[in-house]
């Protein structure tokens, strides 16, 4: 084990902090920070070393590893004061695992090359369940030398790995599983809020629904959360807006129209001003039954 490489991880949250535990799991030496001094002595506990800023921790590691919100905090934490990339030098290898703006993943990764060094977007599907398990869905741009170098240390994490293109091919998939994944729980909140209300038991629709055309992973995990009325997360709403919000910005930028994209932003836009932007994403439901003036979970207790 004495030569795997060190590595760092910065972003300790609810993805982050499973991740890191399966890298220690791996034999990994593991230098962490978070702006969460709690998530940083939990896994300080299990067997990291903290270190006091990005800076720090670029310099102790081989491998950076970042699993941040969205882009303004990966730009802090990379080119900001004492930031990771003070710490660049040729050879160094970062991965950005974060969900970002594709534009911005191709900026910092141009300065990282610069240097003589690389960072590569690998952003994940899978949730907080895939995390733990160590299964996650891990998409990743950036040169072929630099995919076969962080494989391993990528197979602590995923399962389906795939290397999807050059610097931002990674957060392209991404955004465009998240467009998917928007779409489609709308509009089984359309179906369960309109059988619903039309008098239908929606544990009938759901299971019709599974055994068809229309089945769909959302229903599979989520079918439990629309007939409970229960939205705790998961993925929240605030974190699918940005994924929403950052695809409309790549479609302006290629000359892309997405205007389903556009009305489930503004759908899940509504859902943030009403104060469920900490739910989980498949509390997007509410805001169609509220159009409706009609609750699916309510109307289910009687
Ligand atoms: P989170 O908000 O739970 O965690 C983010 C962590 O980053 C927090 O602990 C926060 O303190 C830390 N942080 C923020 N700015 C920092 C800074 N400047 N320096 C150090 N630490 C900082 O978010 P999450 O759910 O873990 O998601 C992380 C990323 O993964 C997001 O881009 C999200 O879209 C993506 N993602 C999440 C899920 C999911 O199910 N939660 C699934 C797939 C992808």
């Amino acid at each position: 084990m004495g030569d795997l490489p060190r590595l760092g991880l910065i972003g300790l949250g609810i993805m982050g902090r499973p991740m890191g535990r399966n890298l220690l799991r791996a034999g990994y030496p593991l230098v962490v920070r978070d702006l969460n001094p709690e998530a940083v002595a939990e896994l300080v506990a299990e067997g990291a070393v903290a270190a006091p800023t990005s800076r720090d921790v670029g310099a102790a590691c081989d491998v950076l590893i970042t699993m941040l919100p969205d882009s303004p905090d990966v730009e802090a934490v990379y080119s900001g004061a004492q930031g990771a990339f003070e710490a660049l030098r040729p050879g160094w290898l970062a991965i950005d695992m974060s969900s970002i703006s594709p534009r911005i993943s191709r900026e910092l990764a141009a300065r990282a090359d610069a240097a003589g060094a690389e960072l590569l977007d690998a952003p994940v599907s899978g949730g907080d369940k895939g995390a733990i398990a160590g299964t996650l869905s891990i998409m990743v741009g950036g040169s072929d030398e630099g995919f076969a170098q962080v494989l391993p240390i990528l197979e602590a994490m995923g399962k389906t790995i795939v290397h999807c293109g050059p610097a931002g091919a990674g957060q392209v998939v991404k955004l465009a599983n998240q467009v998917v994944v928007a779409i489609v729980i709308e509009a089984v909140s359309e179906a369960l809020v309109l059988g619903a209300k039309a008098g239908v038991d929606p544990h009938k629709i759901i299971e019709v629904l599974q055994g068809g055309l229309a089945s769909t992973k959302v229903l599979e995990l989520r079918g439990p959360n629309f007939l409970a009325g229960e939205f705790e997360p998961g993925f929240r709403i605030n974190l699918h807006l940005k994924d929403l919000k950052n695809a409309l910005e790549a479609g302006r930028e290629h000359g892309v129209v997405l205007p389903v994209t556009a009305e489930v932003e503004q759908l899940m836009q509504a859902a943030r001003v009403a104060g469920r932007g900490d739910f989980d994403h498949s509390g997007l439901i509410t805001v169609l039954e509220d159009l409706a003036g009609f609750n699916v979970a309510g109307a289910l207790r009687g």
